[in-house]
């Protein structure tokens, strides 16, 4: 894995947390973006090499609305960036990990996504990005 490609952050209101998100970081988001899969509406902001992803759900069967009830606002996943997701995919398979996702599927701003279980991970949810175009 090469870095911390973002952290996922679960939100409510995703127009006030991109307010406060704005404040807090001191720049703006550089993206919004719908995706109907997953049942979430993200926004995107650039610190450095990492990217902050904030999350709202769209509907309420979205994983984002079901962490929401059970835990409340906060920090949802950790994705890492790799070369190569279908190999990264089966070395932790190997290493005993379990995926939620055993191939990868199309995720927000651009990247093949997959994601491990996080009872397999110590608690966190890890996503798994790849660029889809290969270049940063
Ligand atoms: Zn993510």
């Amino acid at each position: 894995m090469n870095k911390i490609e973002h952290i996922g952050i679960a939100v409510k209101d995703l127009n006030a947390s991109n307010t406060v998100y704005e404040k807090l970081l001191g720049v703006a988001h550089y993206k919004i973006e719908d995706v109907a899969s997953e049942g979430v509406k993200t926004s995107f902001f650039r610190i450095g090499e990492s990217k902050i992803e904030l999350l709202q759900a769209t509907t309420p069967e979205s994983p984002i609305a079901k962490f929401i009830a059970k835990r409340g606002e906060g920090v949802h996943h950790v994705a890492f960036a790799v070369e190569d997701i279908e190999a990264e995919i089966k070395r932790l398979k190997n290493e005993g990990f379990e995926m939620i996702h055993h191939s990868p599927k199309q995720g927000a701003d651009g990247k093949l996504i997959a994601f491990l279980h996080p009872k397999s991970s110590g608690g966190v949810l890890v996503e798994l990005c790849q660029d889809m175009d290969n270049k940063e």
